[in-house]
């Protein structure tokens, strides 16, 4: 064993080997992320849009966007130069879901032309419903959802909009849309046998306490694993959250969340909130050395 947590048996057995969920499998499998999802549904406060989401990844980051067809080139390239490479993640630089052409499409050449690698993504949910199903159409290891709330009041004060049925809805209704859909989404994938891990962002002030019920919330609907990552808030990226001056958290008031947390879902603690272009064993980015031009000079 040596699974985070209280991971039954049946799921840690299928995790064990990826290097995000494993400190053991982290120095010997690689993965990466492509950049294939430009556009966005919502609007976090604590984004930037000239940087990557921060559904999954480190803001302040901007990585090289792919069409479907350089994101598998890609993938192939480094997958000929890495072995350990087993695990493919879109992971923005939007949000996966609002781009399904791109994301479905990159997902389906990688079935085809590499069927070893395992595929995951990650999302605000906001899309999710009428997206697992098509999930469950290729060979996606697991989902990730990024859940700061589970209440539309504290919703309001992290998500000025989001784009839904053809308009930009604000306010308490565009806050109760996201939750609804997020724990709609959860139970779909769940009751589909997906592994779906929840990010929160911890804002201090906004959602700190609030996290313990999210923790509570998302447990009872599935969620394998709940990744609690501090807010990255800085006036420089131009965020909304980073302008009013709100800050991150200290690394003892995250620790203090986490430990609040414990005995709800598992923990994950070693989440490196990678680019949304990582590559390579977690801890280390090669990145750079898998640009297109790059991988054109290899051929
Ligand atoms: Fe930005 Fe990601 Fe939030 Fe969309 S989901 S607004 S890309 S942080
Ligand atoms: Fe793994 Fe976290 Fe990096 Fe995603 S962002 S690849 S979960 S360590």
């Amino acid at each position: 064993s040596g699974g985070p947590g209280d991971m039954p048996e049946e799921i840690w057995n299928k995790v064990k080997n990826h290097p995000c969920y494993s400190e053991e499998a982290h120095h010997h499998y690689a993965r990466m992320h492509v950049a294939v999802a430009p556009a966005c549904n919502i609007q976090c406060n604590y984004c930037n849009r000239k940087y990557d989401c921060s559904n999954e990844s480190r803001p302040g980051v901007v990585s090289q966007k792919l069409t479907p067809e350089q994101a598998v080139k890609k993938v192939v390239a480094v997958a000929s130069e890495i072995p350990q490479m087993t695990v493919l993640g879109i992971a923005g630089p939007g949000d996966a879901l609002a781009n399904p052409k791109k994301t479905f499409e990159t997902f389906r050449m990688l079935q085809e032309q590499a069927p070893d690698i395992k595929l995951c993504l990650s999302t605000n949910g906001l899309a999710l419903p009428e997206m697992a199903d098509e999930i469950c159409k290729y060979n996606i290891d697991h989902v990730t959802i990024t859940i700061n709330m589970v209440d539309p009041a504290v919703g309001e004060k992290i998500y000025p909009w989001i784009f839904w049925d053809h308009k930009r809805v604000t306010g308490i209704e565009a806050a109760t849309i996201l939750h609804q859909q997020q724990m709609k989404g959860l139970e779909m994938l769940t009751e589909r046998g997906v592994l779906t891990k929840i990010n929160s962002v911890l804002i201090p002030g906004i959602n700190d306490e609030h996290l313990i019920e999210v923790n509570r919330e998302v447990k009872k609907r599935g969620a394998f694993l709940h990744n609690i990552m501090p807010l990255i808030s800085e006036p420089e990226h131009g965020t909304v959250f980073g302008l009013t001056g709100q800050r991150g958290p200290s690394a003892q008031e995250l620790k203090a969340v986490q430990d609040a947390c414990m005995g709800g879902a598992n923990l994950m603690r070693h989440c490196r909130q990678c680019r949304a272009d990582a590559v390579g064993l977690l801890g280390e980015d090669r990145s750079a050395e898998f640009t297109l031009d790059k991988i054109d000079e290899m051929e």
